[in-house]
């Protein structure tokens, strides 16, 4: 492949989705032929599925295979340990191995550059100073993120998590000016910095900030841009299939997918995928890694999928977000509804104190109805049509019904999603 280009790091970000989908099913393929037969734990799963890898052509074959999780894997290496015949390879052909919490066991090859892509689409080039303080101790990310920033022609600066006073120091001393780690440990190290009475601002060179571990919430991102003028981006990563699986570009209006996964939107309840654009669990193949035979992990986060076009020219579909976690959501007739997205449906109206989404069921048919409190005097039917049309857009459900209670209906504590539906 070309050398790296200026906006984009190589040329497969902006081939055509047709030959993505061609080169990732190729991918699959030989991956799935491999880990079958070298991976006992893969091929005990095909075996039970009643199939071998050959009748595996392409993602959408990937439903007649069930889906693993984290207890899954817990459970194999304690039958079988230490890797639980998950491994391809034997160890002396590893270079290394980390262990997340679980414990478990990770084989994972040396010189990944996956994970460069991300680093490269937040802006990290060569002439870059950047503070990394993912931890470099059992967990993979620090190690893969520093080579990341390695392959970017970025300077890094290795820390790990903690000891803010050295970090904050080395900022300063260095001219760092750009941060890897999560949200929450730069906003402590912006807050440390000015406890101490320094203006960060004007006292510190920070001008680009990538994260991942936890989520970016709207307010802290706004924080970060507006006052500290710090450019963020954030990367969604799930250890076990292998690290970050999708980033953001300069748009931020999603996760573009890595080429190293495939990447599925499923159904927790029965492991089949979701219609196009749909809520659903984010389930992971990787089809880069000859050492682990990982077939479609389950991450418990759910998202959806954007395949529209993004003005970066990246062509890979976008994840909409983690919405959420699995059990964190709703399904209503056949939807997944979260509460983090109603909650974002709902925010937008100043004008509305309270509202509850009630779910209930009548006969075979899921009932969704909004409840909401209001400030005197707003104009209660503008909000209603609003809200009717924000909710289908965003949560893709109809609401059977909006309307309007006194304050003194929501009781303290009440949830925000309210499901009576009985399953007996
Ligand atoms: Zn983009």
């Amino acid at each position: 492949m070309a050398v790296k280009r200026d906006e984009h790091y190589d040329e497969w970000e902006t081939i055509s989705p047709e030959a993505r989908e061609n080169f990732i099913n190729g991918k699959l393929r030989l991956q799935l032929r491999h880990i079958y037969d070298y991976s006992v734990a893969a091929r005990a799963i095909f075996e039970e599925a009643g199939i071998t890898a050959d009748d595996i052509k392409n993602a959408q074959d990937l439903a007649r295979i069930p889906v693993t999780r984290k207890e899954d894997i817990i459970r194999l290496q304690e039958e079988n340990p230490p890797f639980g015949g998950l491994e391809t390879v034997a160890l002396p052909d590893v270079e290394r191995v980390f262990i997340s919490p679980g414990p478990v066991y990770e084989m994972q090859p040396a010189h990944v550059e996956w994970f460069s892509r991300a680093l490269w689409a937040a802006g990290f080039r060569r002439g870059d100073v950047v503070l990394n303080s993912f931890t470099y101790h059992l967990s993979p990310a620090g190690l893969l993120m520093h080579e990341g920033l390695r392959n970017c022609g970025a300077t890094v600066v290795v820390t790990g998590a903690g000891n803010t006073e050295i970090q904050l120091r080395a900022m300063k001393h260095l001219k760092v000016n750009g941060f890897l780690g999560t949200p929450s440990f730069l906003m402590t190290l912006i807050n440390k910095a000015e406890e101490s009475g320094e203006d960060f601002r004007k006292n510190y060179k920070l001008e680009r900030a990538w994260f991942t571990g936890e989520p970016l919430a709207s307010s802290a991102r706004a924080i970060f841009e507006n006052k500290y003028k710090i450019d963020t981006y954030q990367g969604y990563a799930v250890t076990e299939p292998g690290g970050v699986i999708a980033y953001e570009c300069k748009h931020k209006q999603g996760f573009h997918l890595m080429d190293d996964y495939v990447v599925e939107i499923i159904d927790p309840a029965n492991g089949l995928p979701v219609d196009a654009g749909e809520v659903g669990e984010v389930v992971v193949t990787p089809v880069h890694n000859k050492t682990w035979g990982l077939v479609r992990f389950g991450t418990g986060d759910l998202s959806r999928l954007d395949t529209s076009h993004c003005p970066c020219g990246r062509s890979a579909p976008r994840l909409r977000g983690i919405l959420g976690r699995a059990g964190d959501a709703v399904k209503i007739r056949g939807m997944f509804v979260v509460g983090r997205e109603v909650e974002g449906v709902m925010k937008a109206f100043e004008d509305i104190t309270n509202y509850q989404l009630r779910v209930s069921r009548i006969g075979a048919r899921d009932l969704a109805e909004m409840v909401i409190s209001t400030k005197a005097g707003a104009d209660e039917y503008s909000i209603t049509s609003q809200i009717a049309s924000e909710f289908q857009a965003r949560c893709r459900l109809k609401l059977d019904s909006i309307s309007t209670v006194p304050e003194a209906d929501f009781k303290p504590g009440y949830p925000r999603i309210e499901d009576t539906r009985t399953w007996e």
